[in-house]
């Protein structure tokens, strides 16, 4: 048996000494908001990273290259967004290995990050996302972009809650259950980049944050 000291192996944030920040985008690709979301970041000329559902990746293709081809991180969340966090290790192993088939025949690349659905690090879900070399990423600032929030109070809770090597977690798509749609998200996210860079921050993607070469 092994033993995961999760504190150890599942970032949250990357270096508190320097002033550099990640935007996170779960759950797509998804139309029309991660088209949107993609025209923003490029507007103001800033990278993100987008952990994707294999299962909208192979909805939207196009927009998963499109995402790739504008120089973002992206990572698997696995193929079906279905919690893991009963299942054993085969259930978890399909989920891990259709995501990444996905990833990367509609983008040709594949993915180094993983980050699971529901943030259920359980030992089971480590163990595989581990054996199959994942870095394995979290958050430590939840923007809160689900539900009736407004783009206002996701903009104003994420900024209070910033501070150097942060991790934002948004959403740019809707997992199996959801049927909310994503525009407060779309919405807050001028808000959210130009605060960032008013007070400072480098905007860069997990790889950059964490250093992964
Ligand atoms: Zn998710």
């Amino acid at each position: 048996m092994v033993f995961i000291n999760t504190r150890q192996i599942v970032y949250c944030r990357g270096n508190l000494d320097s002033k550099e920040i990640a935007l996170t985008f779960d759950d797509g690709p998804c139309e029309p908001y991660t088209e949107r979301i993609l025209d923003i970041l490029e507007r103001y000329n800033v990278k993100a990273t987008f952990f994707m559902i294999g299962r909208n990746v192979e909805k939207f293709p196009r927009i998963a290259k499109r995402v790739v081809n504008a120089g973002h991180d992206i990572g698997n969340h696995t193929y079906s967004h279905s919690s893991l966090v009963l299942d054993r290790p085969r259930k978890i192993a399909m989920e891990l290995e259709k995501g990444e088939e996905a990833i990367s025949c509609s983008t040709g690349v594949s993915t180094r990050m993983f980050r699971p659905p529901y943030g259920a690090n359980t030992r089971w879900v480590l163990t595989q996302a581990l054996r199959r070399g994942y870095v394995i990423t979290k958050w430590s600032v939840n923007a809160g972009d689900w539900g009736k929030a407004s783009a206002e109070r996701i903009a104003k809770r994420t900024l209070a809650r910033v501070g150097n090597g942060a991790i934002i977690l948004m959403h740019d798509g809707k997992n199996h259950r959801g049927n909310n749609h994503r525009w407060q998200t779309v919405d807050a996210l001028p808000t959210i980049v130009e605060a960032l860079k008013s007070r400072g921050y480098g905007l860069v993607t997990i790889s950059e944050l964490l250093d992964l070469k």
